[in-house]
């Protein structure tokens, strides 16, 4: 049995609008500033409290934590429509399917916003064996807890990972996991690479070569 995980934002589903729009109705309802979608493409991946303080670093813990409920009330309110799938996406899917793998998403999502975010994509859940979400785990990646949560669930250790940002690198280099890097997100391949993951693709369509 092989397992690979899989990241969500950037790497299976373009979802900056749609983060972008529910994030910025929710800073709106607290008289905060809105970002646009070049700078929030570059700040998704990281832990969701680390994104809200860079969002609204003067607000109290109380106004991050409301920012951070209405944001994913908004999305799975409407805004998930506006997330894409990313190029070969269903056919990397579709391909480890046949291929007996086990597919499982590691994201610093909630699991409720990966089961809308999959929706709005137009993503089939189906194509899933197990979601693992940031409130499935106590601390999100750059941690391994959601990596290791998969392990766990199938008692192995999962073969690779699968993720856009170097958050995902370093998760998966903590799990001891072989990691495929993908540049669809904001990071470079230049920046990828100090951080050493064990591939570095361009799109999903490129994992054939390796899985
Ligand atoms: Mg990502």
């Amino acid at each position: 049995m092989k397992i690979v995980c899989f990241d969500l934002d950037n790497t299976l589903v373009d979802s900056v609008k749609a983060h972008t729009k529910a994030y910025n109705r929710a800073l709106n309802s607290f008289g905060l500033e809105s970002k646009t979608e070049k700078y929030m493409f570059g700040k998704l991946g990281r832990p969701k409290e680390e994104l809200i303080k860079l969002l609204a670093p003067k607000s109290s813990k109380k106004v991050k934590d409301e920012i951070k409920k209405l944001h994913d009330r908004y999305l799975a309110g409407g805004y998930f429509k506006y997330a894409k799938k990313l190029k070969s996406s269903l056919e990397i899917l579709k391909y480890l399917k046949k291929k007996k793998y086990k597919i499982a998403i590691t994201s610093n999502c909630s699991r409720n916003n990966i089961y809308v975010l999959l929706n709005g994509a137009g993503i089939s859940k189906r194509y899933f064996d197990l979601l693992i979400g940031n409130n499935d785990v106590k601390r999100s990646k750059p941690y391994p807890d959601e990596i290791l949560k998969v392990g766990k669930f199938f008692k192995k250790k999962p073969d690779f990972v699968v993720g856009d940002s170097i958050y995902d690198i370093t998760a998966g280099k903590k799990a001891k996991v072989k990691i495929i890097a993908v540049t669809t997100g904001y990071y470079k391949e230049k920046e990828l690479k100090r951080y050493k993951p064990d591939y570095i693709v361009k799109n999903l369509n490129e994992l054939k070569r390796i899985l």
